[in-house]
């Protein structure tokens, strides 16, 4: 078993500044997360600290039931793989992936064979007698996850191992790491700004912003479910329209003033907010994800709002269209391209009322 938990873990530099905070987080023995999160968050410093490269300033970090904090970097036989994946350049690609097994004075019968086990996996065995420089990025990179696997680590640590490829290279090699690791079953923490990554890639998915643990969930969960804006606004490509918004009971039931327009609710909020009567007040933002505008012809009675086109893109199908509403908040909407939109132009959009998020004063959403 290879289960990683970080228990009230935090870094305080040695200049003062604190990168990360009470960090709370299990990690199950076989899992793929992902950490993700803007430059700076702490991701890497987290990383880091599992790998044993810097020390934990407060807190226990355990893998496989035992408290490592203060184990040798070498001694937790954790593998890591970085962004610059430095091969030896005068050694074949067997040489490379043999290296730590003879540093480790392995009998040369067993350097051998597990080697060769790994190049399978990986398919590397055609390549073995090349040097690196014959090899193409996507090709080193398997080559430097091969030296890696090859100790038969407890956990598997990669940081923004792809940074260094072309995109469409980047998007074959996504793939091809997270199918290997499903077949390994090698614990993996992985490591990167971007949030399409972390979402096609992780089991589940650490989302840190300022050195703080907003959210860990399955992509899906963090998709449908963010616990605050942060995690709203950085999920989801483009992210999500955060506007202020009200919730007031009158009447004809809730109403929703967005960017100074009014909503009716209807019903629309009870399955996700029930009882949706304690939203009023209590509602200082909504949410609406650019694909779930919907055509205001369908949209209900007093579902929609009007705006003036500041901008579309084209992107085949689908445009984006940048719309500026009356008060100047400016919302992104997926429409279907057909529709020929000039800048400037006055039209509506449709709002589905259990399509929305609605957030508190705190960031914090309010359903569950
Ligand atoms: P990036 O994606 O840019 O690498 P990150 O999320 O991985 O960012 P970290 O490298 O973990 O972020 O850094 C977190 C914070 O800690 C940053 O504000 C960084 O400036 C700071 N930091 C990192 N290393 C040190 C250090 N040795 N001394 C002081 N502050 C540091």
């Amino acid at each position: 078993m290879a289960d990683i938990s970080f228990r009230g873990v935090n870094k305080i530099y040695p200049n003062g500044f604190q990168a990360v905070h009470d960090l709370d987080l299990a990690i199950d023995d076989g899992e793929f997360l992902v950490m993700v999160g803007p430059s700076g968050c702490g991701k890497s410093t987290t990383l880091r600290m599992l790998a044993g490269l810097e020390a934990i300033s407060r807190g226990d970090l355990l893998i496989a039931g035992e408290r490592v904090n203060d184990l040798h970097p070498r001694t937790r036989n954790i593998a890591m793989v970085f962004q610059s994946y430095a091969l030896y350049p005068h050694k074949t690609v067997q040489g490379n992936i043999e290296f730590p097994l003879r540093m480790a004075k392995i009998p040369t019968a067993e350097v051998k064979r597990r080697a060769l086990k790994v190049a399978r996996m990986l398919e590397l065995e055609p390549l073995l007698e090349r040097k690196p420089a014959l090899l193409s990025g996507g090709q080193r990179q398997r080559v430097a996850m091969a030296r890696a696997l090859v100790r038969d680590p407890v956990a598997f640590l990669m940081d923004e191992p792809l940074s260094n490829l072309d995109a469409k290279l980047r998007v074959q090699m996504r793939a091809e790491i997270a199918a290997l690791q499903r077949r390994t079953g090698t614990t993996t923490v992985y490591v990167t700004h971007d949030q399409v990554e972390a979402m096609t890639m992780g089991d589940r998915v650490a989302v840190f912003n300022n050195g703080r643990l907003q959210q860990v969930a399955t992509p899906q969960e963090l998709f449908e479910r963010p616990l605050n804006t942060f995690v709203a606004g950085f999920i989801g490509s483009p992210s999500m329209n955060l506007i202020d918004a009200h919730i007031d009971s009158s009447s004809d039931g809730l109403v929703l003033t967005l960017a100074g327009q009014r909503i009716e609710l209807g019903s629309g909020l009870d399955s996700r907010f029930a009882p949706s009567g304690r939203l009023a007040g209590a509602v200082a933002q909504a949410g609406l994800r650019p694909e779930d505008v919907v055509d205001p012809h369908q949209a209900g009675e007093g579902q929609r709002i009007g705006g003036r086109v500041a901008m579309t893109e084209l992107l085949g199908r689908e445009q984006m269209v940048y719309l500026d509403l009356a008060d100047g908040t400016r919302v992104v909407a997926r429409l279907p391209a057909e529709q020929r939109l000039h800048r400037g132009e006055k039209i509506a959009i449709g709002i589905d009322p259990s399509r929305l998020y609605l957030f508190g004063e705190d960031g914090r959403a309010l359903d569950g």
